[in-house]
């Protein structure tokens, strides 16, 4: 009797499957959910995920606020196409912890959860390998030499793009773009624009969440701030919970807790037709959410007055949108302030001079050099702090060509040479070597404080670590002050100028869950670094000069 039951629940879920063809209809039979939605997962209360799940096309990128199901899309997603399409999946997280904690908190608990998941997978023992038959998923991080060029998927996911190592995505992006079979879906709340998810979705349809206002019928979105009337003025504002949504079409109350209703039909809209329609981008915001009222939403509104970590927090997790504080960015009219009339051809220093020149080079394939002079009105403690930096030269160098810092360090009379420590550090050591005294690595280092610096000797050469933001602070911050405290030459070129605006300040989480200052690149960004490297070399350059007395060359 029990066999035949068997049987009838075979042929009963058989039957089922067939029907399962989209990831949605899939997601809604075979996945069970825990709190807040416990149940079979649906979308009553997060309605825009359904087309995100279903979409055909081949590249998919969601731009969102904090806490909107994106995530379970995603899970859906790979669990979906290892069932049904029969395919591998990578899965992608920002960093080897966050694959192991996802591994073990979300994965595991979807299977804990049903019964039919916890039967397609037949080994779940392996952190970062699961196989479902003959078909796998893999998670990884993205940090490290996790090389995920070298497995080969054609589907592909990427979780958080925005703190992942860029170079790391872009390369798994790449391998797919050369396959006539691919998908991927790439989800992050965004940080600062042209950069991770935001640069992803600039080239992507760009489609917005509209819904019909139940109180004027016309095709409408949610957006910050005209959808939102803002009651209260400061985040300890009682008033703050009597904020309420309204429709930007005819002014009137939309009622938070009608959601489910009135965005039941609504649809994602294309807004940037010019589009492939091969690359779909998603943006939605807090607004839409079911579970934050518009009172947090004005709170954490306030909250972000004149603290730019939380207007930044609101902008990314609230609004779904990218952040720019000000001053973050060096930009073109900075630069055009700075520039002076010399060139980099004016004559060299005399040799046995007095003048107090660094140079800085960030090494790689290609090496990239700032010559930096050294102006100071008054003796301080914090040179740095006092000093007028006067570019004099940059250049570039092949890796076979160290050679030619020789010849700048005679050239230029330098007294501090910086070099980044890697990736060529036996390069780097016969560098420092042969101008022993003259010549510092420098690696930046977590848990220094201000421009701290701490001096080592590794293998016969003076090895200088420095905290990162820092000193990126220190010489990026010399552009954005009025007068500006960095004189450039007048032929400056165009890519030295990009790479000085690649470097952008924004925030991250430290390891409390606190804002913590830090520099993100959104692109080449090597003589930014060549000219910070300059710039530690001014204090090293003052030590040697520290018995002679500079300021009366001034
Ligand atoms: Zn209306």
């Amino acid at each position: 009797m029990s066999k035949i039951a068997d049987a009838w629940d075979l042929l009963g879920e058989g039957l089922e499957a067939s029907n399962l063809v989209t990831c949605s209809r899939w997601a809604s039979k075979r996945r069970e959910m825990g709190a807040p939605f416990p149940g079979k997962y649906g979308w009553k209360y997060h309605p825009w995920v359904r087309e995100i799940l279903d979409s055909q096309a081949s590249f998919n990128y969601a731009m969102k606020a904090a806490q909107l199901g994106i995530t379970e899309v995603a899970i859906n997603r790979a669990l979906f196409v290892i069932d049904r399409l029969r395919r591998d999946v990578l899965y992608v997280l920002p960093t080897a912890l966050n694959a192991s904690d996802f591994s073990k908190a979300r994965f595991n608990t979807a299977l804990a959860l049903s019964d039919y998941l916890k039967r397609l997978f037949t080994d779940t023992d392996t952190v970062n390998l699961k196989r479902a038959g003959a078909n796998s998923l893999y998670i990884r991080g993205s940090r490290g030499d996790s090389n995920l060029k070298s497995i080969p998927v054609s589907d592909l996911i990427l979780d958080e793009v925005d703190e992942m190592e860029q170079k790391a995505y872009l390369l798994a992006l790449e391998r797919l773009s050369g396959q006539v079979e691919k998908h991927v879906w790439a989800i992050s709340t965004p940080t600062i624009p042209n950069f991770g998810i935001h640069k992803l979705y600039q080239g992507s349809t760009q489609e917005h969440f509209f819904f019909k206002c139940p109180r004027c019928n016309k095709w409408t979105e949610f957006l910050w701030p005209d959808c939102v009337e803002i009651v209260g003025e400061t985040v300890h504002d009682p008033r703050c919970k009597e904020s309420f949504l309204k429709c930007k079409e005819c002014g009137r109350k939309l009622e938070h807790k009608a959601k489910p209703d009135f965005l039941r039909d609504a649809i994602w809209e294309v807004t940037n037709p010019a589009a492939d329609s091969e690359s779909r981008g998603f943006n939605i915001n807090q607004l839409y959410s079911y579970t934050v009222t518009p009172g947090e939403l004005v709170v954490a509104y306030h909250r972000g007055m004149g603290d730019e970590a939380a207007a930044k927090e609101f902008s990314n997790s609230k609004l779904g949108l990218p952040f720019l504080g000000e001053g973050a960015q060096v930009t073109d009219d900075m630069i055009d302030r700075c520039i002076r009339n010399h060139t980099t051809n004016d004559p060299r220093p005399e040799v046995g001079g007095t003048r107090l020149v660094t140079l800085g080079a960030d090494q790689g394939k290609l090496g990239y050099i700032s010559v930096v002079e050294w102006l100071i009105p008054e003796y301080d403690r914090d040179l740095n702090a006092v000093a007028i930096a006067k570019l004099l030269w940059f250049g570039k160098f092949g890796e076979e060509d160290w050679g030619i810092l020789d010849e700048l360090m005679r050239e230029w009379q330098v007294l501090a040479a910086v070099v980044d420590a890697d990736p060529n550090i036996n390069e780097a050591r016969r560098f420092a070597r042969r101008f022993w005294g003259y010549v510092w690595l420098t690696r930046y280092r977590k848990g220094l404080t201000a421009r701290e610096m701490s001096i080592a000797e590794e293998d016969n050469a003076p090895i200088a670590q420095v905290d990162r933001s820092n000193w990126l602070s220190c010489s990026l911050g010399r552009f954005k002050v009025q007068p500006p405290r960095i004189m450039l030459p007048r032929d400056i070129s165009l890519e030295y100028r990009e790479h000085l605006k690649n470097v952008v300040r924004t925030y991250e989480k430290d390891e409390f869950g606190n804002p913590k200052l830090t520099y993100v690149s959104t692109g080449p960004d090597h003589y930014t670094h060549s000219l910070t490297y300059a710039e530690i070399g001014l204090p090293l350059a003052a030590a040697i000069t520290e018995n002679q007395d500079i300021t009366k060359a001034y």
